[in-house]
């Protein structure tokens, strides 16, 4: 999948990059689906007189709603909102963490008069984050407004929404996306957590965003909270993404250190759905390394005996539907068989997803009429989608599988493929078959 970060572009830029996929996408004759990520509720300081300030541990530092440049002793806080927000005692955190202020005093609407903890240089319109204020201002800025329309207008699979503190603010762009694309949410404030199982339940994803969350939240949190969303999402089956700074050293070494491979390789063990690149292959030196590097990585993890051990220990029950039964099914044939190949006929790749959940030691090849469909099941966990036209009858349906599964070099004449569909064909959620089919030479001919 390839995240497109609106933090940095244009509505043309998104436009240009979404064409360079789906060209790549022809090409590579695979579906290759696109996440973007609105930049959310990014505040800002205003600018200084200079571009910049020395503020030192004990001053008296204000931020207000003045807009001439500041100063050592005040700046602006463009957002009239955070400034009647604020509360004594309330943390602020500037520039990612290098600058670090405790409210004092407030004069709602107006002033904020702050004592300074960790002292530095501030300058022009560094990031500010508030770890303890309830942010009231909507989860979409006029800029992601704008963005989330040209993203629909050309059609992408995936929207991240970031620095989402409730729910509401998932339904606020699913309102928007009407099911025209999935809804990602991006885990990165504490506010999130306090209301984590509800975020999980009305989002389409989820994403340990480590960058924010460990500038938010004491660096040593990060590891539990992510292991708490990655099995959170499992137990949802819904896919989930660890982010940021997997290959951080990448961005100007072909090599990544030890402790970088440990990380991505911990993510992998965990079950994540997907890892995630953001400067090495955005604006690094080694783009290509980096991403092989995590390819190699997550193949190897998946080859490790002890990897299959974790895997299951996470397991989580089957939801009492047709659908989780099925699949339950069939993982369990696939483990007492050593069958390979689920095959999944899907119109919404719903299907896919709930096999994904069982985390079988398979391929879940996930067959679909639906271009988009096969695009959101990309990112699903061991899913590899197959555009098809819809099965006329059972049979053609086995053929097909069988005839796939070869195709994609994933099984052989001889072996077995299990084969999962909703019959009668195209009702969706109506997944009620589960079927042990042999692959013939008539099937590797076909292929
Ligand atoms: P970002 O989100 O790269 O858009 O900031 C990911 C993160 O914060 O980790
Ligand atoms: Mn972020």
């Amino acid at each position: 999948m390839f995240r497109i970060n609106m933090s940095h572009l244009s509505r043309d830029d998104l436009r240009e990059r979404v064409a360079m996929v789906r060209a790549v996408e022809e090409r590579v004759r695979t579906p290759v689906p696109v996440l973007v990520d609105l930049q959310g509720p990014k505040l800002r300081v205003g600018t200084f007189s200079g571009d910049k300030a020395e503020i030192n541990v004990g001053d008296t530092f204000v931020l207000d709603d003045d807009p001439s440049p500041g100063d050592a002793k005040r700046v602006h806080l463009p957002h009239p909102e955070i400034l009647s927000a604020l509360e004594p005692e309330h943390v602020v955190i500037i520039d990612d963490g290098k600058l670090r202020l405790v409210v004092e005093d407030v004069v709602p609407g107006k002033k904020a008069t702050t004592r300074v903890v960790v002292g530095g240089t501030i300058s022009n319109r560094k990031g500010v984050s508030l770890p303890d204020t309830q942010i009231p201002v909507s989860a979409m800025t006029p800029k992601d407004r704008s963005d989330l329309e040209a993203a629909m207008d050309v059609g992408v699979d995936w929207v991240a929404l970031s620095f989402v503190q409730r729910p509401e603010d998932i339904a606020e762009v699913k309102k928007v996306t009407r099911g025209r694309a999935l809804v990602l949410a991006k885990i990165e404030k504490p506010q999130a957590l306090t209301r984590l199982d509800e975020i999980m339940e009305i989002s389409d994803a989820l994403m340990v965003a480590r960058g924010d969350l460990g500038v938010e939240l004491p660096l040593e949190r990060v590891p539990g909270i992510q292991k708490r969303i990655t099995r959170g999402a499992r137990r949802l089956g819904k896919p989930v993404i660890v982010a940021t700074q997997m290959l951080e050293s990448m961005i100007t070494a072909p090599v990544p250190t030890r402790a970088e491979v440990s990380d991505v390789a911990t993510a992998v063990y965990e079950g994540a759905d997907a890892v995630m690149l953001s400067a090495e292959s955005a604006a690094g030196q080694f783009p290509i390394e980096a991403v092989s590097t995590m390819d190699r990585i997550a193949q190897q993890v998946e080859q490790e005996e002890l990897y299959w051990t974790i895997i299951a220990s996470q397991q989580a029950e089957p939801e009492a539907t047709g659908s989780d039964a099925i699949a339950a099914a069939a993982h369990r044939i696939a483990d007492t068989l050593g069958i390979n190949v689920i095959c999944a006929w899907t119109s919404s790749g719903a299907t896919a997803m709930r096999i994904a959940r069982e985390r079988p030691n398979s391929t879940i090849i996930a067959l679909t009429p639906s271009r988009d469909a096969a695009r959101r099941a990309q990112l699903g966990w061991g899913v590899h989608p197959v555009m098809t036209r819809d099965a006329h009858d059972v049979d053609d349906m086995t053929f097909r599988a069988c005839k796939f599964a070869v195709r994609t070099g994933l099984a052989k004449v001889g072996e077995r493929v299990i084969v999962v569909a909703g019959v009668p064909f195209g009702t969706p959620g109506a997944t009620n078959m589960v079927r042990i089919a042999f692959i013939k030479q008539e099937h590797a001919d076909a292929a």
